[in-house]
């Protein structure tokens, strides 16, 4: 391009200028000194879109046809000599507008001026660099602006440069310029309340290259006066490392902290609940285990109690129907004694002695039904049909129901159950609803409904007296079969059911009331089935008499004379001894014995009828055995064939003496 250049010689300063005239990034254009032009670089080209062939000579004014501004006055003012000034200019341009910064620049001469040089520098990439930061710049303040914290820049000396809506909030009207006068404002306090030195506030810390983090701090702001803040604050650095100032961001966490204190006091006030609550439980359990424990003492002793009285009432009660009995026999003692030669008054008394003597043996047996509750040994039970044993009842006692109700109209509620068997003794379960038919007749003075019910459930056989009469209060209800227990004066004995309950258990059943004063009562008696539905059996054909020979043995007179004489009259032959030691060399010492029936009383002169009982038992197992005593028979009972307590009932001795079946008759 250049011809003055030589390959390998040096080249001159105008070669070099013009290397540099080609190569450099701005637009450059010279006009002579009549302001056309005279030379230009490829950039110059470039911007104005002109070429080297149609540019030169054009006047400077026409230089720029391109130009979004009229440069004239620029080109004038450069002309007459005045300073250098560079403005931006924008070129339309086919790639997209183009911003330059424009110069003119008059060239000096000795002879005065010698033209102008334009040089263009592009700035367009620097302009869109400036105007994307001053967007960025732009967006970051709205940010700090709307974050709800509080946003403070200081400078070195704590001055304010900058603060967010927020800070601005947190103190109008005032605005506080210096770390001292946000201070004040401030008086910035420790929630436990220590007050704050102006050289601790947080920003003064990060002035002196602290990084404060999460401080809380109670402040004079807000509606309130008081606020509670969460302070950050961090130092600001410039490129030498030095603090140049500092940033604090503060958060209201007035709310927060209210309600996290509400929250742990609630916690505390619930685990203090919660321990009074536990305590409050123990000492009630504490209370309930004493109050059981007084309650069962009580119980057990109300119920000592009760059998202290019970026993009590047995003893009056016997007594009273033993004195009873023995009155008339006394009197009767005492007038035979004074009539003793009057037959006829003789025998009255002596059938007055036998009747009182057979009240007084009843009571007896009565008691001993009531205490002996198991049944004797050899009582045979068999199928009782309840049906029949309740028609029986029914029956027997139906004319006597409105004397008995003293007047009143009873109707019959009979609800049966066809199959209601169980196993059992006839005569007692008889007696045993008899007693409970008698009181529900008691009870219902001006009349009602007697129901008898049986029912089969469960393998249990239900036999229910129903009344609507006037019923139990509870204390009665309790203590109804207590022995001699009665609520009817003179006219009860209060045996009834004490005999109840201990037939029912001889029977392995139990007994229950349902009563109600002005309810009336139902009595129910439960009894294990039968364990053969079949009918009842028929009692067996009485035994055929036949004459005996009997062995009896008896130390007392008077019930020897009396047995000896009462079994002859029967037709049997009798031998009897005073001792035990007699009845063993009669029954003999080997092979057969001449008697078919032994009866013994127990206590005897030189030992024990039991040991005569087994030694007889022993060597003649056919032998018909018997006991009489006046006590519970407590020896070897199943050697006998029978047992009889005295006093002895004299068709009993004689059916027993008689009879070859082995059954033992109670009283
Ligand atoms: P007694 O009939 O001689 O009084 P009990 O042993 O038969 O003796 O009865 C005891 C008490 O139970 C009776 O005095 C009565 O108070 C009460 N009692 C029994 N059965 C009935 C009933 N069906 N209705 C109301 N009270 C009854
Ligand atoms: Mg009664």
């Amino acid at each position: 391009m250049n011809p003055e250049t030589e390959p390998g010689s040096k080249p001159t300063p105008t070669a070099r200028f013009e290397a540099l005239f080609e190569a450099i990034a701005h637009a450059i254009a010279v006009f002579d000194d009549n302001l056309e032009l005279v030379s230009a670089n490829p950039r110059y080209y470039e911007l104005t879109g002109t070429s080297s062939e149609d540019a030169r000579g054009r006047s400077v004014y026409d230089a720029f046809p391109n130009a979004q501004a009229d440069l004239t006055e620029q080109i004038d003012s450069a002309v007459h000599g005045a300073p250098v000034i560079a403005l931006p200019v924008t070129f339309q341009n086919p790639t997209g507008p183009r911003v330059v910064e424009a110069t003119f620049v008059p060239i000096p001469a000795d002879s005065g001026q010698r033209g102008l040089i334009f040089a263009g520098n592009d700035i367009t990439e620097r302009e869109h660099l400036r105007q994307d930061l001053a967007g960025s710049v732009a967006q970051l303040e709205t940010i700090f602006d709307v974050i709800p914290d509080s946003v403070r820049v200081v400078d070195a000396d704590g001055n304010t440069l900058r603060t967010n809506s927020q800070a601005q909030t947190d103190h109008a009207p005032n605005t506080p310029t210096t770390l001292r006068e946000l201070w004040q404002l401030d008086r910035p306090r420790t929630l436990d309340g220590t007050s704050l030195f102006v050289h601790e506030h947080p920003t003064a810390r990060a002035l002196r290259g602290e990084r404060v983090r999460g401080e809380r701090l109670e402040v004079r702001r807000g509606p309130d006066g008081s606020m509670i803040i969460d302070v950050n604050a961090n130092p600001l650095y410039d490129e030498q490392g030095r603090i140049r100032g500092a940033v604090t961001v503060e958060r209201d966490v007035t709310f927060r902290t209210q309600l996290q204190q509400q929250l742990e006091q609630e916690a505390r006030r619930t685990a203090e609940l919660y321990e009074r609550v536990s305590t409050e439980a123990e000492r009630l359990e504490r209370m309930v285990q004493e109050r059981t424990q007084e309650v069962l003492a009580l119980q057990e002793a109300r119920s000592r109690e009760r059998r202290l009285a019970a026993v009590g009432q047995l003893a009056a009660g016997v007594m009273h129907d033993v004195n009873n009995a023995l009155n008339p026999i006394m009197a009767a003692a005492y007038l035979l004694e004074t009539n003793a030669e009057n037959p006829a008054a003789v025998r009255d008394y002596a059938v007055r002695i036998a009747k009182a003597a057979e009240t007084g043996a009843a009571t007896a047996a009565r008691v001993g039904r009531f205490i002996r509750q198991e049944p004797m040994k050899g009582v045979g039970e068999e199928l009782v049909d309840l049906v029949a044993v309740c028609d029986e009842v029914v029956a027997m006692t139906r004319p006597l129901w409105a004397e008995r109700a003293r007047g009143g109209t009873i109707q019959l509620d009979r609800q049966m159950a066809p199959r209601a068997v169980i196993r059992g003794i006839p005569g007692e379960i008889r007696e045993a609803l008899l007693n409970l038919v008698q009181n529900a007749l008691d009870a219902m003075h001006v009349g009602g409904t007697l129901g008898i019910v049986t029912r089969t459930r469960n393998g249990e056989v239900a036999l229910e007296v129903r009344d609507t009469g006037i019923g139990m209060s509870d204390e009665v209800r309790e203590r109804a079969f207590e022995p001699f227990f009665t609520t009817k004066g003179q006219a009860g004995t209060g045996l009834g059911l004490a005999e109840v309950y201990g037939i029912v258990r001889r029977h392995r059943g139990r007994a229950e009331i349902e009563s109600a004063p002005g309810k009336g009562t139902t009595i129910r008696l439960l009894f294990p089935e039968g364990a053969d539905q079949a009918a009842a059996t028929p009692a067996a054909a009485p035994a055929r008499r036949l004459p005996r020979r009997v062995l009896l043995v008896e130390d007392h007179p008077d019930s020897r004379e009396f047995m000896q004489a009462l079994l002859e009259s029967d037709g049997h032959t009798v031998a009897a001894v005073t001792t035990v030691q007699d009845a063993m060399t009669r029954l003999g010492d080997g092979g057969e014995t001449p008697y078919d029936v032994l009866v013994t009383d127990i206590g005897l002169p030189d030992g024990s009828g039991w040991d005569l009982v087994t030694h007889a038992r022993n060597r003649w197992p056919d032998l018909r055995i018997g006991v009489v005593t006046g006590w519970e028979p407590r020896g070897n009972t199943g050697a006998t064939d029978f047992l009889l307590r005295k006093p002895v009932r004299t068709s009993d001795l004689l059916a027993q003496v008689a009879s070859g079946a082995n059954i033992t008759l109670a009283h």
